[in-house]
């Protein structure tokens, strides 16, 4: 039995004519003969409008009745489907994640999944009909729903991908595949036909928003066959793979931007064993995301400088923590900046070619941008620069590594 995995995210539900469209594309696979198991986002713009409504409520909701309004979302779309799908003659029902059952920890709004139950599904497509599952929601043990965090559906959908051995999990969106880097910035930015896990994690969690960075690092782990493509046009979209397979041979892939970066400054850091731990272990209780770091050296062992970068979301609550501990580190003086984007560029050939790294501080430098913070992994370099200068770096940096539509 051949299980096939179709996805559509908030855009491609945004209304009744958008479902019906979709259920035509669910029709297909029906009648290619396989078993189809449908995962849906919220209509674009509903989970914005419910976080909006439990707002208006309280500061602070408690999280699990805040993921029972969240969750809504993805219920209607679900039944929606089902019905559009009941109005081709093709038989199908809704499954609600605690139906499946998905089910997750406790940790609501970002709930993480344990487990996929395959038992019920499988017993369901005896009768050979699809399964119309509501994405982004789980069962906790406490036996309440959780909701995955933003852009969870995609999450859903490769977990259940993974669960079920799918044949493929198809990702539809509004684009039509992944991009060297975003089409509205730059605008000869090229679809990529294929990309690497890695690269598509690393872009991911550098601000690309296609993919929810989960759902790639899930999708390599149990190696399930990913790709991005549009709802809307009949297009081969974006196979994400294992590296190795005849690989587009430029030096990078993809340029991602993140512009939720705030930049922290603790200056006169007292030089000596404990401080970074004392700041980093300070943060980390409150479960902030330290991204860039960079501590200067200092000249004649009295005090440093630390740098570091996190989400700007999370500004104030960073600020208090540290605040606390001043007197501890006795640090001078905190300084922070908001007016800061992030630009990744990212590419398996990192590994073994040389010169990226100079392509890219040249490129800035021709451009007059100065660069605040500089960090890398093996197959990727960040820079963090001002927000003024963001869009001419990335235009910049794709011209430069080759990027460019001809
Ligand atoms: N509806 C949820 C969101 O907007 C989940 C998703 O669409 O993937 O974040
Ligand atoms: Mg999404």
């Amino acid at each position: 039995m051949k299980i096939v995995v179709l996805k559509f995210g908030g855009t491609s539900v945004a209304d009744v004519p958008q479902i019906k469209n979709i259920s035509l594309k669910v029709k297909k696979e029906v009648y290619l003969g396989n078993k189809v198991i449908v995962v849906v986002s919220a209509m674009a713009g509903v989970t914005n409008n419910l976080i909006d409504l439990v707002k208006r409520m309280s500061d602070t909701p408690p999280n699990s009745e805040y993921d029972v309004v969240l969750s809504t979302g993805e219920q209607v779309t679900s039944a929606l489907l089902a019905i559009a799908l009941h109005n081709l003659n093709i038989k199908a029902r809704s499954w609600l994640g605690w139906q499946v059952p998905v089910t997750s920890n406790k940790s609501y709004s970002k709930a993480v999944i344990e487990e996929v139950k395959t038992g019920p599904l499988l017993e369901f497509f005896k009768k050979n009909q699809v399964a119309v599952v509501s994405g982004f929601q789980g069962l906790s043990g406490e036996n309440r729903i959780t909701t995955l965090g933003r852009g969870g559906s995609d999450t859903s959908a490769v977990a259940i991908a993974a669960a079920f051995s799918a044949e493929r999990c198809d990702i539809y969106t509004d684009v039509d595949g992944v991009y060297t880097t975003d089409p509205r910035i730059v605008k000869s930015a090229k679809k990529l036909d294929l990309i690497t896990y890695e690269e598509m994690l690393e872009l991911a969690s550098q601000g690309a928003k296609v993919l929810q960075t989960r759902s790639v690092a899930l999708a390599m782990k149990y190696n399930v066959k990913l790709r991005v493509l549009s709802s809307f046009e009949d297009l081969p979209g974006t196979s994400i793979i294992k590296e190795g397979k005849n690989m587009e041979k430029s030096e990078i892939s993809g340029i991602a931007h993140s512009l939720n970066e705030a930049k922290i400054t603790l200056s006169g850091v007292p030089d000596r064993p404990g401080q970074a731990a004392e700041i980093f272990g300070a943060l980390a209780k409150y479960s902030i995301n330290v991204d860039m770091i960079v501590q200067s050296s200092s000249i004649n062992h009295k005090a440093t400088d630390i740098t570091f970068t996190i989400p700007e979301t999370d500004l104030l609550t960073a600020e208090s923590t540290i605040k606390k501990i001043q007197k501890k580190i006795n640090f001078e003086k905190f300084i922070t900046e908001t007016n800061v984007v992030k630009i990744s560029v990212v590419g398996n050939a990192m590994r073994t070619q040389s010169g990226i790294a100079k392509t890219m501080f040249e490129t800035l430098a021709n451009n007059q941008i100065n660069i605040h913070v500089i960090s890398t992994s093996e197959i990727k370099i960040s820079v963090l620069i001002s927000s003024d200068y963001y869009e001419l770096a990335m235009r910049s940096l794709h011209s430069a590594f080759g990027l460019d539509r001809k």
